[in-house]
């Protein structure tokens, strides 16, 4: 029908306009991040809370929090600016949908710059909670951070889930984390929103597991699946990193199955501009014309 073949023609429009879902674009169109989420609802083993979120972003740095408003000035700014960056996104520095300011930002976003793709990171936990809002605020792009699909492995991975008020650890924690993880991507393809799934490869744990995740996001759906290397800090300091060549045997293993990102840069919470020239980290002098 009609609705359907529209519908279509904006997804092609989305994924061709985000540097993250399309290898091509990502030279020709940029993405804002606001980082306007510091909480979240898990602890990760490789997550140094002091810092960025490790799942979507640069580790080791600490984004500057901003409120919604501040955020929407910068929006502002940076657009004027830089008319190609056609992705408005909310990364962290925490779990954006453990935050009420990430949906705020977004309905200030919407209402001013109507046109731009709207994108949203989480780490799953609150996904099929928080559906309602991200749909009612517009947002069209989405990634999901899983690292495992069997509660065994994903329990060496995280330490706690904090959820409806209660603290859960090992095997209970994984079983939520992960039902409410597929859950989520369940409902957010069923919704018709772009789906990424994130994975940290951490050798020696989810490594040969990795494949079974690629193949269940492609039953559900998933668009395409971004596996990332591990950065060793917090309780996983003393654990080895997986090498380019680790990481893109894993890619290539799981290709057959999901289409696979292999040009993330893990950029800030806070990044603008086309991703691997982040704006935000250019020269003191170049980024005064921004204010924020
Ligand atoms: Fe850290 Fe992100 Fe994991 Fe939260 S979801 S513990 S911010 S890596
Ligand atoms: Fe895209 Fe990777 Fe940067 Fe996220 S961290 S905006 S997926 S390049």
């Amino acid at each position: 029908c009609e609705m359907e073949i529209s519908r279509d023609k904006e997804v092609k429009r989305v994924i061709a306009q985000h540097p993250c879902y399309s290898k091509e674009a990502q030279h020709k169109f940029g993405r804002i991040h606001l980082a306007v989420a510091p909480k979240c609802n898990i602890q990760c083993n490789y997550c140094d809370r002091k810092f960025d979120c490790v799942n979507e972003s640069r580790p080791g740095v600490t984004s500057e929090v901003l409120s919604p408003e501040d955020a929407l000035e910068k929006t502002r700014q940076v657009l004027s600016e830089y008319p190609f960056i056609k992705v408005v996104g909310v990364a962290g520095p925490g779990d954006p949908l453990a935050n009420d300011e990430t949906f705020e930002t977004l309905e200030l976003i919407k209402n001013e710059f109507p046109d731009v793709t709207l994108c949203l990171s989480t780490n799953g936990l609150v996904l099929p909670e928080r559906m309602s809002d991200i749909l009612r605020t517009g947002v069209t792009t989405l990634t999901v951070t899983m690292n495992a699909i069997d509660p065994e492995i994903e329990a060496q991975l995280i330490s706690h889930v904090s959820y409806k008020g209660k603290v859960y650890k090992g095997i209970e924690a994984a079983e939520i984390l992960i039902k409410n993880q597929l859950e989520g991507i369940r409902l957010a393809v069923e919704a018709d929103l772009v789906v990424k799934v994130n994975t940290v490869l951490v050798p020696g744990i989810n490594d040969e597991h990795i494949i079974e995740v690629a193949k269940k996001i492609n039953d559900l759906g998933v668009y395409i699946m971004n596996v990332m290397p591990l950065i060793c800090q917090a309780k996983f300091a003393d654990r080895e990193a997986p090498s380019p060549a680790e990481c893109k045997a894993v890619q290539d293993a799981c290709a057959p199955y999901v289409q696979q990102m292999r040009h993330c840069r893990q950029c800030r919470s806070d990044a603008y501009g086309l991703i691997g020239k982040d704006l935000s980290q250019m020269s003191e002098e170049r980024r005064n014309v921004i204010k924020l």
